[in-house]
C-alpha cells in the first residue's frame, strides 16, 4: 500500500546530516530529501520496524498544520521514517532554554492552541494519541508547535507494557484499567498545559511515580504554575476531572483558548 501511493522514498535522493536526537528505537538525523530539509528516524530492529511500517500507513492519511508531517519511509537496512524537519526541537527544551525573559504569555497561549488544534483534528479522525506530552511536541522554524509521535504510539512497548506508561501524563483510568480514549488524551493535554505555563518544568516536582499514582487517585492535583492566568489554570483543572466524561473534548477546549487569546491579544486569534 505504501509503494502504491508513493510513500516509499528513494535512499539515493537522501543526504544524511548530523545526529539531532535519540529516540527509544534509534537515532534521529537531520537530512535533505530532494531539496527539502527533513528529519530521519532510523529503526534498526526488524520486528519493531514491521510494526512501525503498519502505523506509518495510518500517518499517511493524516495532514494538518499542527501535526508533524510524514514525507514517507525508506526501506534500507531497517526502516527510516522521513518527516518534515522541526528546527527548533522539542517544546520542553525550547521553553527551558529561552525562559520567561524571551517567551511571553501570548506565545505560551499560541503553543497551547497549536497543540489543541492538532489534537482536535486527531479526535475528529477518532485516533487516540496515548503519549501526549511536551517532549512529543516539536517547534518549526517559524515557531509553530506540532504534535509528533502520533499513530506510532500503539506499537510502542510503553503502551502494552503497563510498567512503562508515562505515569505523570496518564489519566487514572488509563493507568488502572488501560482505558485509553480521547478523554485520557485530554487529561494528558492538561499536564502539557501545566508544562507550557511552567516553562518546561517536570510535572509533580519532587514526587515519586508511586506517590503521584496514589495521590492523584485520592484527588490531589498540581497547583497553578507561577504567574499562570487563573483562566488557564481552570482549563487544566477540567482536563483533570477524575470522571472522563466530565472532561471537555478538544473542540470545546479550543473555543475556550480562542477566547483567552482574544482577551490577551485582540485580533490575533485563529
Ligand atoms: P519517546 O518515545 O521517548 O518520545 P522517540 O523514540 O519517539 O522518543 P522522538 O521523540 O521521535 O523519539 O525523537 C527524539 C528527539 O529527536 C526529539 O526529542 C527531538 O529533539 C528530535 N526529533 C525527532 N523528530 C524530529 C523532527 N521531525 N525534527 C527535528 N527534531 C526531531
Amino acid at each position: 500500500e505504501l509503494s502504491k501511493n508513493g510513500w516509499l522514498l528513494d535512499i539515493e535522493k537522501l543526504t544524511l546530516g548530523e545526529n539531532i536526537g535519540e529516540g527509544e528505537f534509534g537515532a534521529v538525523y537531520e537530512g535533505v530529501y530532494m531539496g527539502q530539509r527533513v528529519a530521519v528516524k532510523t529503526i534498526k530492529c526488524d520486528v519493531t520496524a514491521q510494526a512501525f511500517l503498519q502505523e506509518t500507513t495510518v500517518m499517511t492519511k493524516l495532514q494538518h498544520k499542527n501535526l508533524v508531517r510524514l514525507l514517507g519511509v525508506i526501506l534500507h537496512k531497517g526502516l527510516h521514517i522521513v518527516t518534515e524537519l522541526m528546527t527548533k526541537g522539542n517544546l520542553v527544551n525550547f521553553l527551558r532554554t529561552r525562559g520567561r525573559s524571551v517567551v511571553n504569555s501570548v506565545q505560551l497561549l499560541r503553543f497551547s492552541l497549536d497543540v489543541c488544534e492538532g489534537m482536535d483534528y486527531l479526535e475528529s479522525k477518532k485516533l487516540v494519541h496515548r503519549d501526549l506530552a511536551a517532549r512529543n511536541v516539536l517547534i518549526s522554524d517559524d515557531n509553530v508547535a506540532k504534535v509528533s509521535d502520533f499513530g506510532l504510539t500503539k506499537v510502542d512497548s510503553k503502551v502494552s507494557d503497563k510498567a512503562k506508561l508515562p505515569v505523570k501524563w496518564t489519566a487514572p483510568e488509563a493507568l488502572k484499567k488501560e482505558k485509553f480514549s480521547t478523554k485520557s488524551d485530554v487529561w494528558s493535554y492538561g499536564i502539557l498545559l501545566w508544562e507550557i505555563f511552567s516553562y518546561g518544568r517536570q510535572p509533580y516536582p519532587k514526587m515519586s511515580l508511586q506517590e503521584v499514582k496514589d495521590k492523584v487517585e485520592q484527588g490531589y492535583r498540581m497547583e497553578a504554575p507561577e504567574d499562570c492566568p487563573p483562566s488557564v489554570y481552570s482549563l487544566m483543572r477540567v482536563c483533570w476531572e477524575q470522571e472522563p466524561r466530565k472532561r471537555p473534548g478538544f473542540h470545546k477546549l479550543r473555543e475556550k483558548l480562542d477566547r483567552e487569546m482574544e482577551k490577551l491579544s485582540p485580533g490575533s486569534g485563529s
